[in-house]
């Protein structure tokens, strides 16, 4: 079966995957949705024989079906090779009760390695295929993780280019490290005077300006994009949740059929809606648990069917959950409006020029199978150190949120089926915060506290922050956040 992309925003004609993961962002601001979403064609205990890199092509072929089998083999060897420190790519970790899905063991050691290690791969084999010649050039907004994933997927990568902003005082220390050390002549580094969602809205509003497009084409130029977003994105997404199933099947914790709960750190919704998508592929699942942190618009949402982005943007330890616009959730609001690009345009039309809209009953029905909770600072950091202090196992401050979302749900009656809690970061990302809800000295240096976590948590330090020692400063721009300043970054980068 043919999966086509339509947009979320217009009745345009819709376009193959192949041709949605090029766009990243359709022509009217909305986002590429497959038609239908197929269910999988594999049982879920044939599955669970299967290593990683079978599992994902047996997911991914169902929705990038203009990709030829030995087009998309390609792509998965590419991308879920010796990066990762794991052969098993995900290992799923127990501990207190719950499935620890470790999604952190590639380049940048967060869960954005998923994908962006796979999208340049996906990205120039469907230029390929659509006999594209101008250079792609990735333009992303990050809020930390999503930045230094796509500089270390796309760095070196024939025919693109790499523009990444990031919010100048919004991200860890190891973060910004990460990204400002990035190597590779094709690559750029932004900060901004603002927060991420200044950074996304720029990043749209250039991304979608015909006049800028008309301007890089002039020059052999086109726009894609690294984010969220991008269906190259979401799809390789999908794959882990099918695979943590089939993982828990191959243990014996649970026998085809049986449910599972999901709960996932939420920020931009690309994760959580990876999962609901793998539930409608046929993965089990009874809830699907939406975690925030202090920036709780989204649990706001889901208590009370309104969206309301105007609030005060909160800084926090889960830096990557700092968002107040969740793009991804357009996707979701789209499918429970009955796939009705003209209710969600009006919704989307609300939310630009008012900030808030609210569901109808009808579509919060639709939402029946997710639950929502968040943690503040507090919650977050007890979290840590319940999980350290039990299990010695630490995990870091998202996917603590999600730990402590999960444990205060359990008291108000979510169920007792096994449990998946999407681990996003590894805690040496995000060590300053992980070290001082352990109670450590936090006055080391970044590569200090490496060390003692590492002598604390009995895991080895990662390369990706063992390899930051030695690493030279290459990015030191910082602009406003407006448009025309971001813009001319842009044109600067690029010479035109
Ligand atoms: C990006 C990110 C999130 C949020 O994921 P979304 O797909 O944006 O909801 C959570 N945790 C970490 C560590 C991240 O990098």
């Amino acid at each position: 079966m043919e999966i086509l992309y339509r947009s979320t925003r217009s009745g345009a004609a819709p376009i193959t995957a192949s041709q949605a993961i090029l766009k990243g962002l359709s022509d009217d601001g909305g986002l590429f949705v497959p038609e239908k979403i197929p269910t999988l064609d594999r049982s879920l205990a044939d599955l669970s024989g299967m290593k990683y890199q079978d599992v994902a092509y047996e997911v991914m072929k169902l929705l990038l079906t203009d990709f030829t089998e030995e087009e998309l083999r390609a792509c998965i060897a590419g991308a879920y090779d010796s990066k990762f420190d794991t052969e098993e790519i995900v290992p799923v970790r127990k501990a207190d009760g719950a499935y620890y899905l470790e999604l952190f063991h590639g380049a940048t050691i967060a869960f954005k390695d998923m994908a962006l290690s796979i999208l340049p791969h996906l990205m120039i084999t469907a230029a390929r295929k659509n006999k594209e010649d101008k250079e792609i050039v990735i333009l992303t907004a990050t809020s930390g993780d999503t930045g230094k994933a796509a500089l270390a997927g796309f760095a070196g990568v024939p025919g693109t280019k790499i523009i990444v902003f990031y919010p100048k005082d919004g991200v860890s220390s190891i973060q910004e490290r990460q990204m400002v050390t990035q190597e590779g002549d094709n690559t750029c580094v932004i900060g901004i005077r603002g927060n991420f969602d200044d950074a996304q809205t720029g990043v749209k509003q250039i991304f979608t300006d015909p006049e800028v497009r008309a301007l890089l084409a002039e020059h052999g130029f086109q726009f894609s994009s690294a984010n969220s977003i991008n269906i190259g994105r979401l799809v390789p997404q999908i794959v882990y949740y099918v695979y943590a199933y089939t993982r828990l099947l191959a243990q014996g914790v649970i026998k085809e059929g049986d449910k599972i709960n999901i709960v996932v750190p939420t920020g931009n919704f690309g994760n959580i809606l990876a999962a609901y998508y793998a539930g409608l592929m046929g993965v089990p699942v009874e809830k699907y648990v939406c975690a925030s942190n202090s920036n709780k618009v989204l649990f706001d949402f889901f208590t009370t069917g309104e969206y309301d982005r105007n609030r005060e943007f909160i800084l926090t330890s889960s830096p990557s959950m700092d968002i107040l616009i969740s793009s991804n959730l357009e996707r979701l609001i789209y499918h429970i409006c009955g796939n009705s690009w003209e209710k969600n345009a009006a919704l989307m039309k609300e939310l630009s020029e008012k900030g808030v809209y609210r569901i109808t009953d009808d579509m919060k029905e639709a939402l029946s199978r997710f639950a929502a909770g968040y943690a503040t600072e507090e919650d977050t950091q007890d979290a840590i150190r319940a999980l350290y202090e039990k299990e010695g196992y630490v995990i870091d401050p998202h996917t603590a949120v999600a730990a402590s979302v999960y444990g205060k749900l359990r008291k108000e009656g979510l169920g007792a089926e096994p449990c998946v809690i999407a681990s996003t970061a590894s805690p040496f990302k995000f060590e300053k915060s992980v070290m001082k809800a352990l109670g450590e000295d936090t006055s080391l240096s970044d590569l200090e506290l490496a060390d003692r976590l590492s002598a604390i948590a009995g895991v080895k330090v990662p390369a990706a922050v063992e390899s930051l020692r030695s690493a030279k400063v290459r990015h030191t721009t910082v602009c406003g956040k407006s448009r025309d300043e971001m813009l001319a970054e842009v044109r600067k980068f690029l010479g035109i």
